[in-house]
């Protein structure tokens, strides 16, 4: 259930990315939360899309950079310009 709520966050933010990036960012805490509360994992593929560091929402090109390794793909957050490391699937 706590797994249905993040996922719904994580697409809320991805909606409302293109006007109100701040509110994206909003839901991306919220989510952050609802795992923490619930110990509950945020799935591998929604952490790749937000910044463990600012709690940022992230889109690759627009406010993040993916660079591809060779057995990482690392992520640099625009935002508050840190790299985030995840094993290549
Ligand atoms: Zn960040």
């Amino acid at each position: 259930m706590a797994r249905q709520r993040i996922e719904r966050l994580f697409m809320l933010a991805e909606k409302q990315f293109g006007e109100h990036p701040e509110r994206s960012d909003r839901y991306i805490q919220l989510a952050r939360r609802i795992g923490t509360r619930n110990n509950v994992r945020i799935p591998r593929e929604l952490k790749q899309r937000m910044c463990k560091h600012c709690d940022s929402y992230l889109v690759p090109g627009t406010n993040a950079r993916v660079r591809l390794r060779k057995r990482y793909v690392t992520v640099t957050c625009l935002t508050c310009n840190k790299q985030m490391r995840y094993p290549y699937p």
